[in-house]
């Protein structure tokens, strides 16, 4: 893995609740995309004030990365690669504005010459050969995904598209394949309850035929636990035909902390459900967000 190093070029707002930051930099040169939809990169931010010294990580043999030693350790965040122009050596990333964040706060005073680090890519979106039906259902964090997830379906796949905002000033224009349906709803995102768990249920009924299609879910994270069990319980659905992505998780400043004050015998619990085989991982991450519900985390 290579750690990047990207200045800000340009900054946009797409809309009053979402922010485009265009990246450029001699660093992105050997930045390769995975041509996934849904691929996504951590950004690592300026430690201080300064918006141009970033404690840049260095990539370990492990594939992860570490901070250099004496080095103050740079905050990360995760985010969609929602363009790429390679010839440019440029990217975009969409940025939610919410509340407060290291990422939502430094995106509110971005301006060109700013620097971050960016990792290599990840993409999850991977549908089966024979897909000719997808539903992507998503909020706001998932709306850049779901954008760049739509300009690359081919024109035979029937798509249904549900995105969750704010309010009808974060609806953006999509560039939609020849049978596409978007339905723009609104709430969540903080701002109230999400009902991406409803809106999956409205979209992928039981009874829906899926035997080449594949679903496609972002956003909240808490939210979308019943969207999983929805989708491989309920109706069935083996790994292969669905992801489900948590993307942000409300009150997450405090979680961390949460978790430790647990009974050092939940914690003990909680971990062993992760020393399964990997082929279980769907039905484990099931007991484990189930568990988590359970414990209000
Ligand atoms: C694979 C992946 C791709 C993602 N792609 C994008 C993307 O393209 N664009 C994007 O904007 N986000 C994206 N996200 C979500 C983003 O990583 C989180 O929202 C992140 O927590 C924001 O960091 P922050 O420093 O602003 O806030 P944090 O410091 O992480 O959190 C501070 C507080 O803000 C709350 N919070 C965090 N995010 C939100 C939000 N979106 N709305 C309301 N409250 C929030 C937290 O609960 C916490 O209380 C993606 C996440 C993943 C896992």
């Amino acid at each position: 893995m290579t750690i990047h190093r990207a200045v800000v070029a340009r900054v946009q707002p797409l809309t009053p609740a979402m922010t485009r930051v265009t990246f450029h930099g001699e660093g992105l040169a050997a930045f390769t995309s995975t041509g996934v939809g849904d691929e996504y990169v951590r950004l690592f931010f300026p430690h201080g004030p300064d918006r141009q010294d970033v404690s840049l990580p260095r990539s370990t043999e492990q594939g992860g990365w570490e901070t250099p030693e004496g080095r103050p350790v740079a905050p990360m965040r995760t985010y969609t690669v929602r363009t790429v122009r390679p010839q440019a050596r440029e990217i975009d990333v969409d940025f939610v504005l919410h509340d407060h964040g290291v990422a939502s706060g430094w995106v509110a005073s971005a301006r060109p010459g700013d620097v971050i680090g960016l990792n290599d890519p990840t993409g999850l979106y991977r549908p089966p050969a024979d897909l000719a039906r997808q539903v992507l259902i998503a909020d706001q964090t998932g709306l850049p995904a779901v954008a760049r997830l739509l300009e690359g379906t081919p024109d035979g796949v029937r798509t249904r598209v549900v995105l969750e905002v704010p309010d009808p000033s974060a609806v953006q224009p999509l560039t939609r394949p020849a049978d596409c349906t978007v339905t723009w709803t609104y709430g969540g995102n903080g701002r109230g309850p999400s009902r991406l768990a409803d809106l999956v249920e409205a979209a992928v009924p039981p009874g829906t035929d899926l035997t080449h299609g594949y679903v496609w879910v972002a956003g909240q994270t808490n939210a979308l636990r019943t969207v999983r069990r929805y989708l491989r319980k309920d109706l069935a659905l083996p790994a292969e035909r669905f992801k489900v992505v948590g993307y942000w998780i409300p009150g997450s400043d405090t979680w961390s902390e949460r978790y430790e004050a647990l009974p050092g015998a939940v914690r003990t619990e909680l971990e062993a459900l992760w020393d399964r085989p990997a082929e279980e991982s769907e039905d484990l991450t099931i007991r484990y967000e189930a568990r988590l519900s359970d414990l209000g985390l």
